[in-house]
C-alpha cells in the first residue's frame, strides 16, 4: 500500500484560482454575449522583446549543429547568465555577488517552494498576511504546519498581518518572538505595496539579532521607479549573512511561458544542525539543486541573458513602463469613483478596499456581475487580505481603459 503525504489534505479543496474559473465560466454561460476583462491573473501579456526573440532564435541554431550543440549545462546557470545577472543586477547598485552565490533555475515559484526543503521540520516559518499563497501552501505540504483553523490561518505558523497601518507592509514582529525563517516579498504580491530602505533595514536587523534568515522575494523589482527605493534585500548592509533572494525573469522580461529565474545565496549565511553546528545554506542548496535540477534550457538562459544587452534592457524596460502607465491609469479612474487603494506604483498590482464593507468574494461577484470585470479576491491571499481586492495592470490599453469606463459607470 503506497502511503500518501497526509500533510495534503490540510489544503482547502476550493483553491483561489479554480473557484474564480468556475464563477467565470458560470457567468460567461449564462450570459454568452458579454465580454469579460480579466484583471485577475498575474501574468504578463505583451509578447517576448524583439532582443530576447534573436537571441533566442541563434540559440536554436547553435543547437542545430554539431559545432556547437550542446547538452547537459551547469546546472547553477552558464557564466555569461551569471556574469550578466553579477553586473546588472547586483554591481551596478554597489552589491558583490559572486557566480556560485546564484542558482539559475526554471522559475521562482519552484525556487520559493523548494528552498523549505532544506530546513528542517521544525523551523518555524513566518508569513505576511495577505501572502503569495506558494510560501504557505508548499510548508503545509512539507508537514510544517497544523491544519487550517476557523480563522483562516495554519497551526504553526506565524503570521504577521498587513494592514492600512502600517501601509500593507509588516514590521518585524517583537524580538524574542520564535521564528527561524521569514518569507517577505516586496515590491509585494498582491498588495502592490513597497518596502522602504528604513523598513528593510529593520527586517535585517531583526533578523540578524534573532539568527533568522528572510527569504526576500523580489520578483517585481524592475516594477520599482524610485531610484531611492532598494531593489535587493543585499543594498541593505548585513542582508549578505541573513538573507536569501528571489529574482525571476517572468514579470521583468515576459518569461512567465519561458521559464527562468534565479536564487542567490550568499556564502555568508548559515543554519544550524541538530547539535548547534553552523552549516552554509550555500552547500546545502547547491547538494540540493544539483541533485534534482538538471539546469534552465540553453535556449531560455541565452534568453534571459539578451534582457540584459542594451536593445533588451530599453525593450523590456518598455514594456515594464507600458504596464506601470496602465496602473496610473487605473489608480486615477478608481480615485474618480472614491475607492481607497494602496500599490500600483512600483508594482504591477492594485489593492483596492471594496466598496460599501463588502466581503472579498461578494466584491468580486458585484465586479463581475455588474462590470464583467474579473479580479481576484483579497481573502484568497489570506485572512488579513478579506474586505479587500486585486488587480492586475497587465493587460492592453483598450481592456484598462475599457474596465475603467465600466467601473466608473458601476461605482460613479
Ligand atoms: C510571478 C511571481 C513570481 C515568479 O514566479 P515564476 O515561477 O518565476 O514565474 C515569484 N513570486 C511572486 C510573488 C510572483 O508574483
Amino acid at each position: 500500500m503506497a502511503r500518501i503525504n497526509e500533510h495534503f489534505a490540510k489544503l482547502p479543496a476550493g483553491y483561489l484560482f479554480p473557484e474564480i474559473g468556475r464563477r467565470v465560466r458560470a457567468y460567461q454561460a449564462a450570459h454568452p454575449s458579454e465580454r469579460v476583462i480579466r484583471l485577475g491573473i498575474g501574468d504578463v501579456t505583451e509578447p517576448l522583446a524583439p532582443a530576447i526573440v534573436d537571441a533566442m532564435h541563434a540559440a536554436v541554431d547553435e543547437m542545430g549543429k554539431a559545432e556547437t550543440f550542446r547538452g547537459y549545462g551547469p546546472e547553477q546557470g552558464y557564466d555569461f547568465l551569471l556574469e550578466a545577472i553579477r553586473e546588472h543586477d547586483y554591481r551596478a547598485r554597489g552589491v558583490d555577488i559572486a557566480a556560485d552565490e546564484i542558482f539559475v533555475s526554471d522559475g521562482s515559484k519552484c525556487d520559493s517552494g523548494n528552498i523549505q526543503e532544506i530546513f528542517a521540520l521544525a523551523a518555524r516559518v513566518a508569513v505576511t498576511d495577505p501572502v503569495y499563497p506558494v510560501y504557505v501552501d508548499s510548508n503545509v505540504m512539507a508537514g510544517r504546519t497544523g491544519a487550517l483553523g476557523p480563522d483562516g490561518r495554519y497551526g504553526g505558523l506565524v503570521y504577521l498581518v498587513g494592514n492600512e497601518a502600517n501601509g500593507f507592509q509588516p514590521e518585524p514582529p517583537p524580538a524574542g518572538t520564535a521564528i527561524d525563517i521569514v518569507y517577505l516579498c516586496s515590491p509585494n504580491n498582491p498588495t502592490g505595496t513597497v518596502a522602504t530602505r528604513a523598513q528593510l533595514e529593520r527586517w535585517v536587523a531583526w533578523a540578524r539579532a534573532n539568527d533568522a534568515i528572510i527569504l526576500f522575494d523580489a520578483a517585481y523589482e524592475s516594477y520599482i521607479s524610485d531610484p531611492s527605493l532598494p531593489r535587493s534585500i543585499y543594498e541593505i548592509e548585513g542582508a549578505r549573512e541573513c538573507a536569501l533572494e528571489l529574482r525571476s525573469f517572468s514579470k521583468r522580461a515576459g518569461f512567465t511561458g519561458v521559464r527562468c529565474a534565479f536564487l542567490v545565496i550568499p556564502k555568508g549565511v548559515t543554519g544550524a544542525d541538530p547539535d548547534g553546528k553552523r552549516v552554509s545554506i550555500n552547500a546545502l542548496w547547491s547538494r540540493r539543486h544539483t541533485t534534482k535540477f538538471n539546469g534552465a534550457s540553453y535556449v531560455v538562459q541565452r534568453g534571459a541573458a539578451a534582457a540584459y544587452s542594451p536593445a533588451g534592457l530599453a525593450q523590456t524596460q518598455a514594456q515594464i513602463a507600458f504596464y506601470m502607465e496602465n496602473a496610473r491609469l487605473l489608480r486615477e479612474g478608481l480615485a474618480t469613483v472614491g475607492f481607497t487603494m494602496f500599490g500600483g506604483v512600483h508594482a504591477p498590482y492594485l489593492w483596492l478596499r471594496t466598496k460599501d464593507g463588502a466581503t472579498s468574494w461578494a466584491f468580486f461577484d458585484r465586479l463581475l456581475h455588474e462590470a464583467q470585470i474579473v479580479g481576484t479576491p483579497g481573502a484568497g491571499f489570506g485572512p488579513a487580505g478579506e474586505g479587500y481586492f486585486r488587480l492586475s495592470a497587465f493587460n492592453s490599453r483598450a481592456n484598462i481603459e475599457e474596465a475603467i469606463a465600466r467601473i466608473r459607470r458601476v461605482f460613479g
